[in-house]
């Protein structure tokens, strides 16, 4: 059920494209499996308004940058903040994270964590948050 999940998420790829106005960008690449994610993020204050990215690459990272947009959006970064370290802990195979209903579908890449090659694809597109979070704070 997970690995369709993530299939779908890859062929129908959410918030994928560019958007306009946007108020910080980072692009990310992971050259040990040739994944590229640009995105893109507009703020509203303190949250997420909206966001989009591109990009191409294995199923895992294109997925999770799809599931990425969709559970940040409208969030505050707060909220995001505390999403992405749950996120990360889930990929360390904190089997806590795998059943904290805060992460959403994202639990569908649990069982990535038993492959530390795949857990940088999956953390590509979050990176790619970090950074525009990061550059927002300066
Ligand atoms: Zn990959």
């Amino acid at each position: 059920m997970y690995q369709e999940m993530i299939l779908d998420h890859y062929r129908r790829p959410r918030n994928k494209g560019t958007l306009e106005n946007a108020d910080a960008s980072a692009e990310m690449r992971n050259p040990l499996c040739g994944d590229e994610i640009d995105l893109q993020v507009k703020f509203t204050g303190d949250s997420v308004d909206d966001l989009r990215f591109s990009g191409r690459g294995c199923s895992i990272s294109q997925a999770s940058a799809s599931m990425m947009t969709q559970i940040v959006k409208g969030k505050s970064t707060a909220e995001v903040d505390d999403i992405r370290n749950r996120f990360r802990e889930l990929m360390l195979g904190d089997q806590t994270a795998a059943s904290d209903a805060r992460l959403g579908s994202l639990r569908a890449f649990s069982g990535v964590s038993r492959f530390p090659a795949r857990v940088k694809c999956a953390l590509l597109a979050w990176n790619a948050l970090d950074t525009v979070l990061v550059s927002r704070r300066d």
